[in-house]
């Protein structure tokens, strides 16, 4: 764990589209902000669950992909030079003299005189198999010799050579990390594992899928794993029994496990934290978007308010509305008066026209 805790006025939990506008709407009040996320990657649903599919109704803009609109939220943001933390989630929370200390569970600390929680449907984290067996070769804890048995990801490096891989999933990430570990050269053996024989891919990647089955590059068996079985006394994963629709075990030789499942949110800890909540979402004043505590502020799919929608332009309303309260805050209730980007030589001054 660090332990010089990182020093700000506002840290934003939330890198999705509510908290990168939510940088832009602090910037224009000359407040920089750290921002962390657990996902690798910036965009929150926008990035993670829909990059591709096209959004209608953000303002002004007919039409526009998930991947898109946060690219341009990312232009936006530019000017106002914050500083990300990704593949960092937030854990804990504690109030003291200065204001907040914010700990994420790979060790950052933040001192933080303002929050603003802009953590969606929760942390995305890689959904697991639940078999529990496989935990014991999730993490490498049986000492520094065994590296993770089961994976969310092919490693980068060589470790793969010579060793039998089965990648399990049914999504375009599950078929793609199969043709890739075919690919590498020295692997003993590589299937893809899927519950039913139908596969969510397009055609394309369904026609390179086809051709490394008749090649013998790849197998492919359908069924779900119910069991393991190990070698050196239970250190090492050895065989994974595959129970196909008729009930028949089989089993299949198995020392790298990549489950490809997709992503799914976790609220986890902040429900943990004293903030007032309904139905698993934030309470606020509609006025400024505050919490019960004071200084901590939450925008877009975690609040609730009367009359909330989980929308985009909701979030971006919010967050706008939260800046000020924030800028007023800090100035120690100073009253914070409107301005327009288009009329504002201090705001041009800001966006570097
Ligand atoms: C398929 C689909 C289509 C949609 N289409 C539309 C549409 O057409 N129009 C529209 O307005 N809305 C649409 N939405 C809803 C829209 O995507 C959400 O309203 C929006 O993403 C909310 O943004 P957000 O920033 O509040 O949260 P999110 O986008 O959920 O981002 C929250 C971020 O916080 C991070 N996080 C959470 N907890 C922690 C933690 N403890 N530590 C660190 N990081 C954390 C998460 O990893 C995530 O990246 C759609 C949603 C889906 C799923």
């Amino acid at each position: 764990m660090s332990n010089t805790p990182i020093k700000t006025d506002v840290l934003i939990i939330g890198a999705g589209p509510v908290g990168l506008f939510q940088i832009f709407q602090l910037g224009l009040h000359e407040i920089k902000a750290h921002v962390v996320d657990s996902l690798p990657l910036i965009g929150g649903q926008c990035s993670a669950l829909y990059p591709d599919k096209f959004i209608y109704d953000v303002p002004g803009i007919p039409k526009i992909t998930g991947k898109d609109l946060i690219d341009q939220l990312e232009l936006q943001i530019d000017p106002m030079k914050p500083s990300f933390h990704l593949k960092q989630t937030v854990q804990s929370l504690v109030s003291n003299d200065m204001g907040y200390e914010v700990t994420t569970r790979e060790g950052l600390r933040f001192q933080t005189k303002c929050i603003v929680i802009a953590a969606g449907v929760g942390a995305f984290v890689h959904k697991e198999l639940p078999l529990r067996e496989l935990n014991n070769f999730r993490s490498g804890d049986l000492g520094s010799s065994h590296p993770p048995q089961v994976v969310c990801e092919l490693p980068q490096n060589d470790s793969i050579a010579a060793k039998h891989i089965v990648v399990y999933g049914s999504n375009e990430a599950a078929v793609r990390t199969a043709l890739n570990a075919a690919l590498k050269s020295g692997t003993q053996s590589v299937c893809l594992i899927y519950r039913r024989e139908q596969l969510d891919i397009g055609e394309e990647l369904k026609a390179q899928f086809d051709q490394a089955l008749r090649i013998n590059a790849i197998q492919f068996m359908t069924g779900q794993i119910t069991g393991l079985k190990t070698r050196e006394a239970g250190q090492l994963l050895s065989h994974l029994l595959v129970t196909d629709t008729h009930g028949v075990i089989n089993e299949r030789a198995c020392d790298l496990l990549v489950e490809c499942l997709g992503l799914s949110p976790k609220l986890g800890p902040l429900l943990d934290w004293e903030i007032q909540m309904e139905k698993k979402t934030l309470k606020v004043d509609s006025k400024n978007f505050e919490t019960n505590l004071p200084g901590i502020y939450a925008v877009g799919d975690i609040n609730s308010y009367p009359g909330k929608r989980k929308l985009i332009v909701c979030g971006f309303h919010e967050a706008t509305l939260a800046a000020y309260s924030i800028a007023s805050y800090l100035r120690g209730g100073e009253p914070i008066p409107l301005e327009y980007t288009t009329a504002s030589t201090r705001i041009h001054r800001i966006l570097g026209l």
